[in-house]
């Protein structure tokens, strides 16, 4: 049980995924029941290539191994070969030949299966985002049959060994030197049947069922990320548990904010007297509130002023990032008389400039606020 699972593939500790899985499917070829019956030695050793391939083949897993060798990939409840590996090898075989490959009893179908873990894709405003909110959906998925309580029987009573296929959910055939195994039609492989099916599901003991959840959307989560939620997927059959949901974030764009990680972009309106006296704005946030923003005098239209702390917040906890405001000065689209007697007279006194004044030029002031460069 304890020996390397390195050695056990016969490949280097540095291989890559590529030669551990080519490894692993030459010596479940090799040893694989069907092909050396009666032989204990091979079906051990097809047993340890299979369970140190659950390990190596598993990017999670075999980065524990690594650390903490056998150890760190035993969990709870020992180690956890026997529901995985096997449907990961019809996998592999089948992807192999492009067909099953029996061995001896098909434990991966008769036995308890999993729910499909599900995705949900759900849209959220920038301001849900900002703030974290609570949002129900709701959520297509099969679930356990509430009429025969997953049983799939109307008595719910007991399922019964499939007659056509002897209990074991697959019908072989020998082809050549393999035995080529095909779920058995009577019972869909199952290998049990159902004898007075549950009208409500059909016997399958989970039935369509639109159901509402409550998500509760971290402060700070960005497009792409996912929530996981443990066992709100579809229910499993046979006594299996049920998959997970997988909601996967998509925040809207928003019409004055423009987000980059934990940053915001915003333009804010000002008068020319006020960024040429400086003085104080009010500008706007994105969860509807203002803040007091510092302008100094002689601010030019376009320069970013940064709010350290007013972007959006980490969802890992860290920082909020900084919400960065491009000063746009506003020229009145019309004038009562007193102002154009007031700004006439101003011209007068200051005058048309000669130049920008500004020697960073207008794209690498556009290029450092909105992609975080310069
Ligand atoms: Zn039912
Ligand atoms: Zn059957």
């Amino acid at each position: 049980m304890a020996d390397d699972y390195y050695q056990v593939l016969g490949v280097e500790r540095g291989a890559n995924a590529d030669e551990i899985k080519k490894a692993y499917r030459k010596l479940a070829m090799r040893d694989h029941p069907d092909r050396n019956p009666g032989d204990a030695e091979a079906e051990e050793r097809f047993k340890q290539a299979a369970e140190a391939y659950a390990v190596l083949g598993d990017d999670e897993k075999r980065a524990r191994y690594d650390q903490y060798g056998h150890a760190g990939v035993r969990g709870g409840g020992g180690p956890d070969f026997n529901s995985e590996v096997f449907a990961d090898f019809s996998d592999i075989l089948g992807s192999f030949f492009g067909f099953n490959v029996g061995f001896g009893g098909g434990r991966r179908s008769s036995g308890p299966m999993r729910g499909s873990t599900l995705q949900y894709r759900l849209r959220i405003t920038l301001e849900q985002a900002f703030s974290g909110d609570e949002v129900e959906i709701n959520v297509p998925r099969r679930r356990t049959c509430e009429t025969c309580e997953g049983t799939g029987s109307q008595s719910r009573a007991a399922r019964t060994a499939c007659s056509a296929c002897g209990g074991i959910g697959q019908v072989q055939q020998r082809h050549g030197f393999l035995t080529v195994a095909r779920p058995c039609g009577q019972c869909q492989g199952a290998g049990s049947v159902v004898q007075d099916p549950c009208t409500d599901c059909g016997g399958e003991g989970r039935s369509q069922q639109q159901q509402r959840l409550k998500v509760a959307v971290p402060a700070g989560v960005d497009t792409g990320m996912r929530l996981r939620l443990r066992g709100e997927g579809e229910s499993g059959l046979r006594g299996g548990p049920a998959g997970d949901l997988e909601v996967v974030m998509d925040v809207q764009e928003h019409q004055r904010f423009v987000r980059h990680g934990t940053d915001l972009y915003t333009r804010v309106p000002a008068s020319f007297p006020r960024v040429a006296l400086g003085g104080s704005i009010e500008v706007s946030t994105v969860d509807g509130s203002t803040s007091t923003l510092d302008i100094p005098a002689g601010t030019q239209s376009g320069q970013v002023l940064e709010m350290r702390g007013m972007g959006m917040p980490s969802v890992n906890g860290g920082r909020p990032g900084t919400l960065k405001a491009e000063i746009q000065v506003v020229t009145p689209r019309s004038l009562t008389d007193e102002q154009e007697t007031a700004l006439h007279e101003l011209g007068e006194l200051i005058g048309d400039p000669d130049d920008l004044g500004d020697e960073q030029s207008w794209w690498d002031r556009l290029r450092s606020s909105v992609f975080g460069q310069g």
